[in-house]
């Protein structure tokens, strides 16, 4: 039964616990998810956007200075007579150029000259256009492109070029003026607002190629120059924007997700390319998920162990009431019927003396009939009481039934429970029973027999309750003993 009950109580827990853990990760994972879409929504609308616009306000401010120097040096008005009337003192441009490089910090200043065809540096005259020559090709196509400046990146000399067209009065074409920046210059700039932004931050030309990244390099480490079609890691985002157009996506690479702003910068004909990988940003909702699910596992073991509580102390009470006589407070039947078996094992062990009386109080319709059933009530009350008192708290008392007691007397010689039964006999007699104001007198006739071995529970009362039908028999008011063949016959104690 025990056994059974608790079984019972772990499935109720178990289904208990698995209610309220359900019902909590349920809740808890669509609060996440609500809290990490609202996220996403937030950095692609706001943060996105709001971000590349700041790092791309730095960077133009970085990067277009020297765009802006290629073009104050074309219409200087000194490179402008200089060029004009025929390029003479050509240390005079050389002083000039030296003079921009110095005050810009570039790495170099030059001026091309379209009438002499010679290369003017900061170093003097470098050397002499050829048509012939790949190295040059670059003046010409400038030149017949008709574009008022532009940005070349020679990712073999790793330097970036601003060639700025010089043009006179009458828009006759003079030549080439600008500014050279090694490439590598600009990796403490990018580094530093990768840094600060914890974003990977990168250039694409106008095809598509890497041209600027941070030391580490572009997505996924690809190198300068790498076509983007080319890098593993972005092929998800080429997918959606084969020509790179301004705006805000989102694309694997593996595992992890990655928000990314592209946004053109017309003074370079790039595209800036801005790269944060989810992770980093839902690090702290994730955070929150986790502290969520432990308070829901603590709280979700709280309830389970108060439940637990619970229900165990109110199966204790099923018990209790299950075995417990609610009239008198003694065991009943069945609860006898438990602890007895225990009793006989633990006397069967001990070889120790076990014996049972069985008590009933003589002529109790009387008392019902006489004082009423509640008086009657009391006395049984008054009756247990008494038992209870005179026996150890070792021995078990149960009312078995009516006006009908069991007691069994652990460890206890015959002698000594003939003893105890006459004691309680005369005690019955002597004391009468308190109700309200009466005094109730009584009576009662007990059986006793003591457990001889290989004998069962039911054969010892059996054997108790013959000898208590005997000492009704024999006109009540006694004690009768029921020894066992083939000892002598019962033993009667008559009254003092
Ligand atoms: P005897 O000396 O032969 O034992 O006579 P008796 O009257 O005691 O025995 P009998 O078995 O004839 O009557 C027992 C009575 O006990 C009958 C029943 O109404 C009464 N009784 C049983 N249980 C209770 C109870 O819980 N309360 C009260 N007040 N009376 C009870
Ligand atoms: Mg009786
Ligand atoms: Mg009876």
């Amino acid at each position: 039964m025990q056994r059974l009950l608790s079984m019972k109580q772990s499935s109720i827990l178990l289904l208990l616990g698995l209610l309220i853990g359900l019902g909590f990760l349920a809740t808890t994972l669509a609060s996440y998810h609500t809290s990490r879409s609202a996220l996403r929504d937030n950095i692609m609308r706001n943060e996105l956007p709001l971000t590349a616009n700041s790092i791309y306000l730095e960077i133009q401010r970085d990067l277009v200075v020297p765009v802006q120097i290629a073009s104050a040096m074309a219409s200087d008005a000194f490179m402008l007579e200089w060029a004009g009337q025929g390029e003479r003192n050509p240390g005079l441009i050389t002083r000039y150029l030296e003079d921009i490089k110095r005050r810009y910090d570039t790495s170099t200043a030059f001026f091309v000259s379209d009438r002499s065809g010679t290369y003017y540096s900061e170093k003097g005259v470098l050397h002499r256009l050829d048509p012939n020559e790949p190295r040059t090709q670059w003046f010409y196509e400038f030149k017949a492109s008709g574009e008022p400046w532009e940005v070349v990146v020679d990712v073999a000399q790793k330097t970036m070029f601003i060639n700025n067209r010089v043009v006179d009065e009458d828009g006759r074409f003079l030549g080439a003026a600008g500014v050279g920046l090694t490439l590598d210059r600009l990796l403490p700039m990018i580094d530093s607002y990768q840094q600060r932004y914890d974003r990977n931050i990168y250039f694409v030309d106008a095809e598509q190629r890497l041209v600027v990244t941070g030391s580490d390099g572009g997505p996924g480490g690809a190198p300068r120059g790498a076509p983007l079609r080319e890098i593993p890691a972005l092929q998800e985002l080429l997918e959606q924007a084969p020509q790179l157009t301004d705006g805000s996506y989102q694309y694997h690479n593996g595992d992890s997700s990655h928000f990314i702003n592209v946004r053109y910068i017309p003074e370079l004909d790039w595209h800036l390319l801005i790269d944060k990988q989810e992770s980093g940003i839902l690090a702290p909702i994730r955070r929150t998920l986790w502290l969520n699910l432990l308070i829901c596992l603590g709280v979700t073991a709280v309830v389970l162990t108060l439940v637990g509580l619970i229900i165990r102390r109110y199966l204790q009470r099923i018990e209790a009431l299950a075995t417990r006589d609610s009239l008198t407070g003694l065991l009943n039947r069945r609860g006898f019927g438990l602890v007895a078996e225990q009793a006989m094992k633990e006397s069967r062990r001990k070889r120790a003396g076990l014996c049972a009386l069985v008590l009933d109080i003589d002529h109790f319709k009387k008392v019902n009939d006489t004082y009423g059933h509640a008086a009657g009530d009391e006395l049984l009350r008054g009756f247990a009481a008494r038992l209870t008192a005179t026996v150890r708290r070792s021995d078990v008392v149960a009312r078995w039934g009516g006006e009908e007691f069991v007691v069994l007397l652990k460890d206890t010689p015959q002698a000594t429970a003939l003893g105890i039964a006459e004691k309680l006999r005369a005690a019955t007699e002597d004391d009468p029973f308190a109700c309200g104001d009466a005094l109730l007198p009584a009576t009662t006739s007990i059986g006793v027999a003591c457990l001889v071995r290989g004998e069962s529970l039911a054969q010892l009362l059996k054997r108790a309750d013959q000898a208590l039908y005997g000492a009704k028999r024999q006109g009540r008011n006694r004690v009768q003993v029921n020894a066992p063949a083939p000892h002598p016959p019962a033993i009667t104690s008559a009254p003092l």
